[in-house]
């Protein structure tokens, strides 16, 4: 599958800038998140699970090397163990703390074997001046970028996501980012209830104006252990179903500029806890099938 001909993939960018294969690791810094300790709300978003969006993590009891080095082995298996690693600071807001903890987490992951950078996951009002000062730092020593999750850019949705920050928050932390050179990845999501295509595009239209590395797109996930799976089983809603969701990746892409990085074209849904859309399923099939779309169609990231 050469998807690579179609969009500008998280694969050939790190190996543009490491001259290898580099494998993400997962893990869990034992970070929470001031939407769901009580400090902006309780709830947090309606679509996070308990473990904070990160589900596939290492359980945070572990320590960060202990993490990695379970997840090297995992993967061990397929990849080999002559790897190069990002380690990804996946589950909640991972600049929720202060600096000197951060150094802590941050500085272990990256004493870690063959360990070339490490992503952040965080909430655009988790970067104090110091934070944002630290790393300007990291990003000086190693590959950094900082991953915001916007989903979207209508205030309606976001409200009734509970995501807790305003569309001026997200732009002045993109602005103190960019102004330090540091990497900033966004995440959308596809198929939110009551947004139209039309609205989805007009966020991929925004972002695309924006100093950004790269982008996550994800599809809508309900799962039983998020806010969002109690609602759902109460007052079900219509999702995007599988076309709907190829097209419109496909829409999003040509718009998207062609150097940002895609960093995903769908997401994990722990398939424990997942209630709907079950055809996120088999996701190895749908990034086919979105393959097969781009290509029949000639559709190129940033090509209208
Ligand atoms: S900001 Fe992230 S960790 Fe916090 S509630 Fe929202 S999705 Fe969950």
């Amino acid at each position: 599958m050469r998807i690579e001909e179609h969009i500008y993939t998280l694969n050939t960018f790190l190996k543009e800038r490491h001259g290898q294969k580099i494998i993400k690791l997962s893990i869990d810094g034992g970070f929470t998140c001031p939407n769901r300790d009580g400090l902006i709300s309780s709830d947090g978003c309606i679509f996070c699970s308990e473990r904070g969006s990160g589900d596939f993590t290492p359980s945070h009891t572990k320590d960060i090397s202990s993490q990695l080095a379970a997840s090297v082995q995992l993967l061990s298996r397929k990849w080999g163990t002559a790897s190069k690693y990002i380690a990804y600071f996946q589950s909640y807001s991972n600049t929720y703390g202060s600096v000197s903890l951060l150094k802590e987490k941050f500085e272990e992951a990256l004493s870690f074997p063959n360990v070339q950078g490490i992503a952040i996951a965080t909430r655009p009002d988790c970067l104090s001046d110091s934070v944002l000062a630290y790393l300007e730092e990291l990003s000086h020593k190693t590959h950094l970028w900082i991953e915001l999750g916007l989903q979207t850019i209508h205030e309606k949705t976001a409200l009734w996501m509970n995501r807790g920050y305003s569309m001026q928050r997200f732009e002045q932390a993109v602005q103190d980012l960019s102004k330090r050179n540091v990497e900033i990845v966004v995440h959308l999501i596809l198929g939110l209830p009551n947004e139209s295509i039309c609205d989805m595009l007009a966020t991929a239209h925004y972002i695309s104006n924006l100093p950004l590395q790269g982008v996550k797109l994800h599809m809508l996930h309900i799962l039983d252990n998020a806010p969002l799976g109690d609602l759902y089983k109460r007052q079900p809603f219509e999702m995007l179903s599988k076309d709907e969701y190829i097209s419109t990746v496909a829409k999003v892409l040509q718009i998207l500029p062609d150097h940002f990085v895609m960093h995903r074209l769908t997401g994990d849904g722990d398939p424990k806890h997942l209630i709907a859309p079950l055809w996120t399923k088999n996701k190895k099939q749908l990034l086919n099938e979105i393959y097969y779309y781009l290509k029949n169609n000639h559709i190129y990231q940033g090509k209208s």
